[in-house]
């Protein structure tokens, strides 16, 4: 472990403040190696190494040279026969009241009885708030504790392990001390999940070294901004870990399907040159909808600001690209400690690192309000319990608190929806969910639920998850619950539909098959994975295995059935709408009845996104692995690729309840061309809504000074709907244009 020596700290303060009360240093690092004396870490080094260390950090931070006094002080109060009065003596009011600060943040423990960990969280609180700077001390000193962990016993590791991802990890976050804060969640996630973090780490080193791609991309766009005569500065960082896990989790995805490993940073001097970088990048990269954010208009409650966009790159990956000047970059890194930048006293002050007035006020902007706030609420609270509570919520805001009928307590992430808390409540609770009332109103299922929220679920024996749930859902837990559902379901539907295929194309081509001749076979089917005849179904079912195959295994000797199965057998709808069905016995499930005719029993139906077909329209059903089956539109350009595979078509129509617009859940997706103008997107939306449609997603794809492109999807009844509202869409002054698209891109 490398250390830090004190002419190296005096160096480091000196590169960003010349005028560094150098004496103050060297008397604060002198004091504390007399006070720490022979003391020894658990690594076996002189203690003073570890309040050397946390001085380093925080004259990273480039702190003033108080913070960094007590860096060096931090420990001598606790550990050592030092006092507070001694202190003030030598080192003045300033020092000694961050010195007794961080103590007594140190000596809070939150493994204690609720109560303890209320006042605890109360103490915390009030030690941060008189000033911000004993948090900031207290957590390079939990910083540098967690990077020399590993000389502690593993039960003590994994204790401080989760105070720092419970407790320090969120409160850097909250004072945008994002590099400091990814730093500990690795640290501790590492003590925590050394599996799954080493996991991480090896596929980020395989990722790593299959490419340069990360230089390609820099080199690419430092050629566009040149091009475009745009001063910048282009950098590319990788994710920590633990956000990576948690972004996999949270998303169920694998380490393959994460698009944004790494983030490009583009910095350029001022706000206009945000703004220029940005039309840069979509001029000539294709921007991904729904992606980007502008935090520089509306900055982040801790202060953050940047453009955020996503882009199609120079080698057709997709890339997140985040704009911003040296100011916003330095605030993005470090929070408010960017605020204690230090600047030179104004002549007549004494240089001591003390920061002048105007930048107290600076001190008091964004970053610290939220603390304030917390504080006040505090000073009017009579029971600790209760305020922690209150101070939780706020201060750990990734979480909702909603309430059972009984008034038991319920975590959920942030953005829960009513379903989620069924799920959190039990998994058969949430399989059987029709609806939810909200503080004693019936609300949509995909309503955000906000803190206190009242939750009464109703439910239906008859009701069943379906895969547009997953849509519905933001915890894993709710989502893992419904797909290990529908993967049941799926297998069950799959082995029945793949039964009925086989009985279908042997009918058709006068051929006869039963249990036993398949079972006969078992060894020879040419796909993977198929140990019973069940498997051999689903299989069909898939579409992993044609009954073609199994007549040749059947009846080697036979020749092709008679169907001439290489030709497109294009289902016509008129037969489709009536005798089409296959089995006369077969029974079409209630579900399916609704949207429409032709389809079997217990078959899972999936609309096809590359064409979205809606009621009125023409179209078909393809038998598609592992899902079903997908309606596509008769003139989807999709349909050609199942030309050679006539067993996948499957004759469908809509029944009459969906042709006269009963159902309101089709997906549709539009394409605007307005004005631009203040009002436009109000106005469109307005209309849509009026129209009886719901908006599912609406983002603005391209804007220049006098027109904007809109991308939108609703759900809407039927094809008339559509035409209806396409109609009065047109009508708006400030649209240009209309069209329905078919695919995102
Ligand atoms: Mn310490």
């Amino acid at each position: 472990m490398d250390m830090i020596r004190q002419y190296e700290l005096v160096e480091k303060i000196r590169a960003y403040n010349p005028k560094a009360d150098v004496g103050l240093i060297n008397r604060a690092y002198v004091y504390s190696m007399k006070a720490h004396g022979n003391q020894k870490r658990a690594s076996g080094q002189p203690y003073l190494v570890h309040p050397l260390a946390v001085a380093g950090i925080l004259a990273d931070l480039q702190l003033d040279d108080a913070s960094i006094a007590v860096g060096l002080l931090h420990d001598t109060l606790e550990d050592t026969l030092s006092t507070y009065d001694e202190i003030k003596g030598l080192f003045g009011a300033e020092v000694a009241e961050l010195t007794e600060g961080v103590t007594k943040l140190s000596k809070i423990s939150f493994e204690d009885k609720a109560t303890e960990q209320a006042e605890n969280f109360r103490k915390l609180l009030l030690a941060m708030s008189k000033d911000i700077r004993v948090l900031l001390i207290k957590l390079a000193d939990r910083l540098h504790n967690m990077r020399t962990l590993g000389a502690k016993g593993s039960e003590s590791q994994k204790k401080t392990a989760r105070e720092t991802l419970d407790i320090y990890a969120p409160l850097a976050d909250r004072i945008g001390l994002h590099v400091i804060k990814a730093e500990l969640e690795d640290l501790a996630f590492k003590v925590l999940e050394p599996d799954e973090y080493g996991m991480i780490a090896r596929k980020m080193a395989e990722w790593r070294a299959q490419d340069d791609l990360v230089p390609r991309v820099m080199g690419a766009l430092q050629m566009e901004l040149k091009k475009a005569g745009i001063e910048a500065e282009v950098s590319g960082r990788e994710k920590a870990i633990y956000s990576i896990y948690q972004k996999m989790v949270k998303k169920s995805l694998a380490f393959d399907q994460l698009t944004d490993i790494v983030a490009y940073r583009v910095v350029v001097p001022d706000k206009r040159g945000c703004y220029e970088v940005l039309g840069m990048l979509h001029d000539r990269f294709k921007a991904i909808p729904g992606r980007f954010k502008d935090y520089i208009s509306a900055p982040k409650p801790n202060g953050y600001q940047s453009l955020h966009t996503s882009v199609v790159g120079p080698f057709g990956n997709r890339m997140e690209v985040q704009i911003r000047t040296r100011e916003m970059h330095d605030v993005a890194e470090n929070g408010v400690a960017a605020h204690w930048l230090y600047k030179p006293a104004k002549d007549g002050e004494a240089a001591s690192g003390k920061l002048v007035s105007g930048e107290v006020q600076a001190r008091e902007a964004a970053p610290y309000r939220w603390l304030k706030s917390l504080v006040e609420q505090l000073q009017g609270v009579d029971d600790p319990a209760e305020f922690y509570e209150n101070a939780k919520l706020e201060l750990f805001s990734d979480n909702v608190f909603a309430f059972t009928p009984k008034g038991d307590v319920i975590q959920l992430p942030r953005g829960a929806t009513p379903l989620d808390f069924a799920y959190a409540v039990h998994s058969n609770l949430g399989n059987k969910t029709v609806s939810a009332k909200v503080n004693g109103s019936v609300v949509p299922l995909r309503r955000a639920l906000a803190n206190g929220d009242m939750v009464e679920i109703v439910t239906s024996p008859n009701q069943h998850p379906n895969p547009g749930w997953r849509e519905l859902v933001v915890s894993s837990r709710a989502r893992s619950a419904i797909n290990r559902y529908l993967r049941q379901q799926e297998q069950a539907e799959l082995t029945k539909l793949g039964r009925e295929i086989l009985e279908k194309a042997a009918k058709r081509d006068g051929w006869k098959w039963d249990i036993n001749a398949l079972q006969a076979v078992l060894k020879k089917i040419p796909v993977h994975q198929v140990a019973n005849v069940d498997d051999v179904f689903a299989a069909l079912g898939q579409g992993r295995l044609f009954p073609r195959q199994i007549h040749d295994l059947l009846f080697p000797t036979a020749g092709a059935p008679r169907a001439d199965e290489g030709k497109l057998v294009p289902p016509k709808r008129k037969k489709a709408a009536k005798g089409a069905k296959p089995g006369a016995d077969e029974q079409v499930s209630k579900e399916d009845s609704i949207a429409l005719e032709g389809v079997m029993e217990g078959m899972a139906v999936h609309y096809a996104r590359c064409c979205s077909p809606l009621p009125g329209e023409e179209i078909v059903g393809i038998i598609s692995t592992g899902r079903g089956i997908s309606i596509h539109m008769r003139t989807c350009r999709n349909l050609e690729q199942f030309a050679e595979q006539p067993d996948r078509w499957l004759p469908v129509a809509w029944s009459q309840a969906a042709l006269h617009g009963d159902l309101r859940k089709f997906v549709c997706r539009l394409r605007f061309h307005v004005k631009s103008d203040h009002g436009a997107l109000a106005t469109i939306t307005s209309t849509i809504a009026n129209s009886d449609a719901n908006i599912i997603e609406i983002a603005s794809e391209q804007r220049n000074v006098d027109a904007m492109s809109i991308r939108c999807e609703i759900e809407i009844r039927n094809k008339e709907h559509l035409n209806k509202l396409i109609s009065q869409l047109s009508a708006l002054k400030v649209m240009l244009s209309v069209e329905k698209i078919y695919g995102w891109n």
